[in-house]
């Protein structure tokens, strides 16, 4: 437990003007800041509605102002939020008179919900599922993240560090019983059936969570082709809205210009790519470039081309990216109807839409197969995926020093139960903890 001298202060509510901006104050002088701004403090977790005034008695605004004395509250400390009403001024003048008390200073990111880690009100496994609850754009998203917060991988991950201890106590007593042969098996044999099971049963929730760090990141399709085949207009019509420039110019998308949809509850981003080409021009360049890069590390590539365009360009490597679908554009100019027919697996119109919903109707069934079921995941990060196959493996070596010595055993052991802690944050996390709450948001 570790209680900070330094009280802090945030807009939690989002960006102004809103019709309520929230914002939360912590620490040791939470209290002298709701009575300088309100005169008194309202009844612990009860509403009250106070004029709020800066330290010269001007009135800044009115406001549901909530007192929740330590260590009952959201961070452990003692936590005043004010509910004002969202306007700049309104929350700059907050910033202000908060500011101007001694000792208050604002949060950096992720602050309030560090103090809560470091005061026990939650894990490291249920914080990081805050931060993903949050940035969730997708239903799919927010039932994953909300599995975090609920604790349910740092409850699993707290169980098999109990019975590792257990196994372990079991092996040591055994150890220390060794000269008494019989006893010391009676002992060791039980533990090495326990960590056994345990080890099967910490694989199969990696292999059930195989593909849910995906969920979290998103599935990344690229619409590449050559210029003007109408890769702007396909995203504008995936976007149903006016995300990229259309012109009739060729070479006009310079940049990369990504839209995040959510596909049945799936995050896809859709990025159109700068007409892949040769050109002079560097601005030019430089697109084609990015293009390039980002069709590569895409997880699949839509290849435009113009059905009435005979010479289409067809992608040149197949290796060197993600699964490539071609996708025969403009279809309502075609005239002959055959040019680039025999490769596409698409024929669509992007500007009448024709064919679109049967392309988002093959992206969605993509995404399902990509994403997998996900329902019984547990690990959502790769930091949650290293821990326990550093886990795994420690007690697969436990499992195979059994006859090499116990002490070697036991020492394996210390090593899953310290990468178990680690999961939760329990033990020797410092060095991590600045990266985890640097992604979270300022006031959260
Ligand atoms: P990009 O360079 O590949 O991004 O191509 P654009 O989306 O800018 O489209 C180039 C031109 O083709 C524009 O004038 C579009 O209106 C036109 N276009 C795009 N899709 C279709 C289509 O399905 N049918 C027809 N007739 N024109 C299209």
């Amino acid at each position: 437990m570790q209680s900070s001298d330094q009280t802090i202060f945030a807009l939690s509510s989002g960006r102004a003007p809103s019709a309520i901006a929230i914002l939360r104050v912590s620490g040791p002088q939470a209290r002298m800041a709701v009575e300088r701004l309100c005169g008194k403090l309202p009844s612990p977790r009860f509403a009250r509605f106070t004029t709020l005034r800066d330290l010269d008695g001007s009135a800044i605004d009115e406001s549901v102002t909530l007192w929740f004395p330590g260590p009952h509250s959201a961070t452990g400390e003692d936590v005043a939020e004010f509910h004002v009403h969202g306007g700049r001024a309104v929350i700059a003048a907050m910033f202000d008179a908060l500011g101007a008390i001694d000792g208050l200073r604002p949060a950096e990111p992720g602050e309030f919900t560090r103090r809560a880690f470091e005061n026990g009100k939650l894990d490291l496994t249920e914080a990081e599922g805050l931060d993903d609850l949050i940035h969730a754009d997708t239903d799919r998203q927010r039932r994953q993240a909300l599995r975090h917060l609920k604790g349910l991988l740092g409850a699993k991950a707290e169980t098999w560090r109990q019975q590792i201890i257990e196994a372990s106590a079991l092996i040591e007593a055994g150890i220390d019983f060794s000269d008494e042969g019989d006893v010391s098996e009676e002992l060791i044999a039980p533990a090495l059936k326990k960590i056994a099971a345990l080890k099967s049963e910490i694989e199969e929730t990696l292999y059930l969570s195989a593909q849910s760090e995906r969920l979290r990141e998103g599935l990344t399709v690229a619409i590449a082709g050559p210029p003007n085949a109408g890769k702007s207009t396909l995203l504008n019509r995936l976007a149903r809205r006016e995300a990229a420039i259309v012109s009739p110019h060729a070479g006009t998308t310079r940049d990369v210009i990504e839209v995040h949809l959510d596909l049945d509850g799936y995050p896809v981003t859709v990025i159109d790519t700068a007409g892949v080409r040769e050109t002079h021009d560097p601005v030019e360049q430089e697109g084609v470039r990015r293009a390039r890069d980002r069709a590569r590390t895409s997880d699949l590539v839509l290849w435009l081309v113009d059905a009435s365009d005979r010479g289409a360009t067809l992608p040149e490597n197949e290796d060197d990216h993600a699964p490539v679908w071609i996708v025969r554009n403009k279809v309502d100019l075609a005239g002959d109807g055959n040019a680039n027919a025999a490769r596409a697996q698409f024929d669509i119109s992007a500007s009448r839409g024709d064919g679109v919903s049967e392309l988002m109707a093959a992206l969605v069934s993509y995404a399902q197969d990509y994403f997998g079921s996900g329902e019984m995941a547990l690990v959502s990060r790769a930091r949650h995926r290293t821990l326990l196959r550093e886990t795994v493996e420690a007690l697969d070596r436990a499992g195979r020093s059994a006859d090499k010595g116990d002490e070697l055993l036991a020492e394996e052991l210390r090593i899953a139960i310290h990468s178990l802690g680690r999961l939760t944050g329990r033990v020797d996390v410092e060095d991590i903890l600045d990266v985890i709450f640097r992604e979270f948001c300022i006031g959260k």
